[in-house]
């Protein structure tokens, strides 16, 4: 082991082209059945050899870092920790996050950082965890991380830990993404979510006609996008439905709410759209907040290696 050995991991950000939730299980946990798509919109996190655990967090773009914990309870330590006794071994890293992915944002930015971490630490360290194993770290870590793996289009079932990639990822999708100045708690709208909700069914609603056209020309799969958490979503911020209704008059096949939000996504035909109706957006929320990103992209993956 040389002194000063890092690995960088990047991973997406994920939306929800369908997510369908039902009523909550014994343990508490909504089940989910949600089809998961990974854009490009990335975490960086670096690991290196560190005698304790140690998390330093920087911003790209306008993202804002405040609320990311630099404690024990940020998810790349609580990946970090979890690896290491799966192992039985005795070792530390310090982590540094470069956030790409809006936080709060329903964009599963802290599980893709806790699945890069997993990725990271286990190259850094030779562990050759296997993947069956890699993916129960993951699963414990949160129900978004085991996609954060994956990445692509994939099938999340349980309460979204079970995946199973889809086809459809090698056709080119235009999102733009328009971030909220403030985040959304996802419990507190899971909360909503129930109260709404009363008679939510045990067996969430099944994504089979988007998973059937998910190779489909864009305009085709507008339809078909659906979240069951943007009622609850727009119930506790309304001007959410503003910009849903902007983003399509300015040309978006579908305006959505990205999972438990507040980030609003959009659906575009092509690239020039996709580019027209950032332009638009940006008018009314600044550059900082409306960012074009395509999907699908890759999962976890190594992009430096300094040995
Ligand atoms: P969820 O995955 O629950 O839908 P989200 O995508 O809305 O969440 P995240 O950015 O993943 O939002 O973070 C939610 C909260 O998790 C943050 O407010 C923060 O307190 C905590 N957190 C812990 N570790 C991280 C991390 N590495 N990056 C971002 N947030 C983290």
């Amino acid at each position: 082991m040389s002194a000063g050995r890092s690995v960088t991991v990047r991973a997406p950000a994920k939306i929800n082209l369908h997510l369908g939730v039902g009523a909550p299980r014994e343990d508490g946990f909504h089940p989910l059945m949600t089809v998961y798509h990974a854009i490009g919109l990335y975490d960086d996190v670096t690991v290196a050899d560190a005698d304790d655990w140690a998390v330093e967090v920087s911003a790209v773009g306008g993202v804002d870092v405040s609320a990311v914990p630099l404690d024990d309870s940020n998810l790349v330590v609580r990946a970090g920790r979890a690896l290491v006794a799966h192992h039985g071994v005795r070792r530390a890293a310090r982590i540094r996050v470069r956030k790409g992915i809006p936080v709060a944002g329903g964009m599963a930015g802290g599980s893709a950082d806790a699945a890069a971490a997993l990725v990271a630490l286990d190259r850094l360290w030779d562990l050759e965890t296997s993947d069956a194993d890699l993916f129960d770290l993951a699963a414990g870590l949160g129900s978004d991380v085991p996609f954060g793996l994956v990445g692509g289009n994939a099938l999340g079932t349980g309460r979204g830990e079970v995946v199973e990639q889809l086809p459809g990822a090698d056709v080119p999708r235009w999102w733009v993404v328009v971030t909220a100045p403030a985040g959304l708690s996802t419990p507190a709208v899971y909360r909503r979510f129930d109260e709404l909700s009363p008679d939510a069914p045990a067996e969430p609603r099944a994504p089979h006609r988007l998973v059937a056209f998910l190779s489909d020309p864009a305009d085709a799969v507008a339809p078909l996008l659906h979240n069951d958490l943007q009622p609850a979503a727009l119930d506790l911020r309304p001007e959410l439905a503003d910009v849903l209704a902007a983003g399509e008059a300015a040309g978006a096949l579908r305006g959505l709410v990205s999972g438990s939000g507040p980030t609003c996504v959009f659906w575009c035909a092509d690239a020039d759209a996709a580019r027209a109706v950032a332009g638009v957006l940006t008018e009314e929320h600044g550059s900082d907040r409306v960012l074009v990103a395509t999907g699908a992209v890759a999962g976890a993956h190594v992009v430096e290696y300094d040995r």
